[in-house]
Formats: structure tokens, sequence, C-alpha cells
């Protein structure tokens, strides 16, 4: 029997280790922190051997192959030995992908996948097709599959991490939003490492196959020239008109594909900012693909409800409005989130920095920020970059005093804006836990 090893028994691992133990596998996994109770009576009920709090490596080495969690990185020397014993050391998906005859959707981009991913998933289904979603969102594609699931689409969120482990798998139809500096502890802080993860999202692809990207971004931009695509390639863009794939006017969202014109007025898309047209115009050039009559495509483009934690109007306080944005975990998304703007802005910042450059976000800042609020264990990094720029400049440990200091400075029209710009688990769980604190804190005023 060919022995598959999981570590790291989150969502995506236990989905992998249920998927494999149906599909034939002698599987073992383990874990080296603590297995929620819920996937060790799952793991315990499909008759699957595990272990927590520590990695057997005898065990480990004795496997045909290795499903690796994404938050496991390449660097630890268990997974380095892994390499030099070439046992191959695969993603969830690259592993669920072999048991799956559905075709794929995969998203993926530094910002927005939760939010076009949802998006995307969203405006199928309203349209009718057979459609599920999987990957960092939600239930694993693993799990999905091993429950029997076989929708005509699955429509998948890919991070960085999971491409990393991805070598056969095959996107039909790829989308990049964008690349810019993030998780660079990851990748030896080389900027080209980080971008080569994510261009595997269009690997294997052919000439039927679609890859849909940002042609604003520079750095897709630069890299466009360097590799060869077999698919299709259809682009969108906020400063260019487009044959085919979507651009933006003043006041409208354009699609162009296979000589049918489509337009939406921009102030009617529910998701509003300018990432987020992005991620609309993303998920419509899908839908054209897919076929989607236009009248469906612009209804859902309407009526979806965002995503909790990314830009999350909470409420106004005193005409005080706050503005949950505790998913903006690099500087980019803290950029869009501070250019959307239009009142003065209490920025509640800080957590653990990635290897963050403030720099871009200078002239939104001196233009937009009123005072700063830096929320983190460690927050020199923030004073350096704004102690000159920003008039007023607080720290704080606890996210109700933040929200207290903010409530106090504020005034009339003023936002209270949460984001952060960095990871959230020197002072929380995650993110989620770092934005409900927020809200519970503002409701409390
Ligand atoms: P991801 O899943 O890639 O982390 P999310 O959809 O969860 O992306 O959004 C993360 C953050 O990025 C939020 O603060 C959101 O407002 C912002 N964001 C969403 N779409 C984009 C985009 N296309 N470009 C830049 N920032 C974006």
């Amino acid at each position: 029997m060919q022995k598959l090893v999981v570590l790291g028994a989150g969502e995506s691992g236990v989905g992998a280790a249920l998927l494999a133990k149906q599909q034939g596998w002698d599987v073992f996994v383990s874990d080296s922190g603590v297995i929620k109770e819920n996937y060790q009576k799952e793991l315990d009920e499909a008759g699957i051997k595990w272990e927590q709090g520590l990695h057997t490596l005898e065990l480990i080495f004795a496997a045909n192959e290795v499903v690796k969690s994404p938050g496991i990185p390449d660097s630890v020397p268990m997974i380095q030995q892994l390499h030099t014993r070439n046992i191959p050391v695969i993603s969830e998906i690259e592993f669920a992908g072999r048991y799956t005859d559905s075709k794929t959707i995969c998203i993926t981009g530094s910002n927005g996948k939760t939010t076009t991913t949802m998006l995307i998933h969203y405006l199928l289904k309203h349209s009718g097709v057979n459609v599920e979603m999987a990957g960092n969102v939600g239930t694993s594609l693993a799990r999905q599959i091993a429950d029997g699931k076989c929708p005509e689409w699955f429509v998948i969120e890919l991070s960085s991490f999971q491409l990393d482990g991805m070598y056969n798998f095959k996107a039909d139809i790829a989308v990049l939003l964008n690349i810019t500096p993030d998780h660079l502890d990851r990748y030896e802080y080389k900027m080209q490492k980080y971008i080569d993860s994510k261009f595997r999202i269009v690997q294997n692809q052919t000439e039927e196959d679609v890859f849909v990207y940002c042609q604003d971004d520079e750095v897709i931009a630069s890299e466009l020239p360097k590799r060869i695509f077999r698919s299709e390639l259809l682009p969108f863009t906020q400063t260019d008109i487009l044959k085919r794939g979507a651009y933006s006017t003043i006041d409208e969202l354009i699609i162009n594909y296979n000589d049918e014109t489509m337009s939406i007025f921009s102030r009617d898309l529910s998701l509003q900012g300018r990432h987020n047209l992005y991620n609309s115009m993303a998920a419509g050039i899908v839908a054209k693909v897919l076929n989607i009559r236009k009248k469906l495509i612009r209804e859902s483009l309407l009526s979806f409800k965002g995503v909790a934690h990314r830009l999350e109007k909470v409420i106004s306080v005193r005409g005080i409005e706050f503005v949950n944005d505790s998913k903006a975990t690099n500087v980019n998304s803290s950029w869009y989130a501070l250019e959307c703007m239009s009142s003065p802005v209490i920025w509640i910042a800080g957590g653990v920095d990635k290897g963050n450059d403030y720099n871009e976000l200078m002239p939104l800042v001196e233009k937009k920020v009123k005072a700063l609020i830096c929320l983190g264990t460690d927050n020199q990094k923030l004073l350096d970059a704004f102690g000159n720029k920003v008039s007023v400049i607080k720290e704080t440990q606890s996210m109700e005093d933040a929200v207290n200091m903010a409530y106090r400075m504020g005034k009339k029209n003023d936002v209270v804006l949460l984001s952060p710009a960095c990871a959230s688990f020197d002072l929380f769980d995650n993110y989620m836990q770092r934005g409900d604190l927020f809200k519970e804190s503002v409701r409390k005023l």
C-alpha cells in the first residue's frame, strides 16, 4: 500500500487525509501543534493514524509522498530532509486535483483572492451553474471530493503556499489579481521567488484554457514578456481600452468578449472602491467566458454582499464612521483602503510586520490620516516611518483601548479605519478575531 504522510492537520490536511484514506492510501497525519478536537474525532472515525505535539521523523520519512500544509515553511529541516530523500512534497490542492474531473477556476494574487473567489462563486451560483467553492475559503477541496462532490466547476482560492506545492494540477481558468510584496519572509526575501510562485497559477495550461490578469499591475506587466503562455490571455485594466477583456471608463465597467460588449455603471456595483472594481472586472470576464447571460452577470455584480473584515462598514457613532479592514495584512491592501477614504482618517495599524515598506503609503497618509494608533507589540517601524508625517501618534496593545482612543480623538465625519498592514498574531489569534474585537469594542461605545 502506498504511504501518504500529511503534515499539519488543519482543514486542508484533514481533508487530504480523508480523501487519501478513501482512495486506498495508508495515511499518517502529523502535527507539531495541537489538533482541533473535531478533527481528531474525524481522523479516528476514518481509522487514520495521527500524532500531535511532535513529528516522528522515522514515520514521516517512510512516506511515498507527503502533503504539506501551506502553513509549514519549506525551510524547516524536516522538509529539507524530505527533499534530500526525494520524497515528493505536494499541497492539498495538487493531491485533491488528481481525484476530480470537475473543471477549475483558480484565483490568486496578493490581495483580493477571497473577495473575488466569493464573488465568482456567487455569480455562477446565481446564474444556475453547478459550482462549489474551495481552497483557502471554507471547506477544503480534498474534503469536498471525499464527500462525493463533483460539480461542473470548482472555484478555488489559491495562496502562493498552495501554489508552491503544485506541479501537475491545471487551472482551466486562472485569475491573477495582482502581485505586491507579501510573505517575503517565506521567500528568502526575494521578490522574484514570490512572483514565480504566483505564476504557477498558469502552469500546465493549454490552448483551451484562459488566463485572466490585471494589466495595470506593474509586476505582472513586466513578467508577461518573459514567459510563454499557451492559454488565451484576457486582461483587465483601468487605464486602457481593450477589445478583449475588461476595462473602465469614468463611470462604467465594460467587458468585451467574443464580439459582445456589456457595460455596468460602476456606481451601481455592490463592491465599491478601485480595488473592488478590479475584482468585479475579473469576475465579469470569467462569467463571460462561461457564457453567462448579461442580465445575470449584472444582477450578481449589483447584489453581491461584501465579505466581512474587508472594508466592512461597522456603524457610525456620533457621526464618526468605523470601518473594519482587519484582513488588510499587507501594505498594498491598506493602500487601497486609505485610497478609498474621502474623510479624515484615524488609522489603526500595526501587528506583525512581514517585511513592510511603508514608503508607498506616504502620500496617502500625509493627505488623509489625522492620527495613527499603533496596535502591536513592536511598533517601532511604524513610529519610524510615520513619526514626522502624522501629527498625532499613539500606541496601545489593546483593541478596546485603540477604539476608545480613536473615538475620543474623532470628530463628526471622521473615519476610524482598522487597516493594519500587518499580520495579527502578536496580539490576536487571527485577523478574524482582531476584526471581531474591533467591532465589539465599537459597539460598546
Ligand atoms: P486575500 O484573500 O487575497 O487576502 P481579501 O479579499 O481577503 O484578499 O482582501 C484582503 C484585503 O485586500 C482587504 O483589506 C481588501 O479590502 C483588500 N483588497 C481586496 N481586493 C483587492 C485588490 N484587488 N487589490 C488590492 N487590495 C484588495
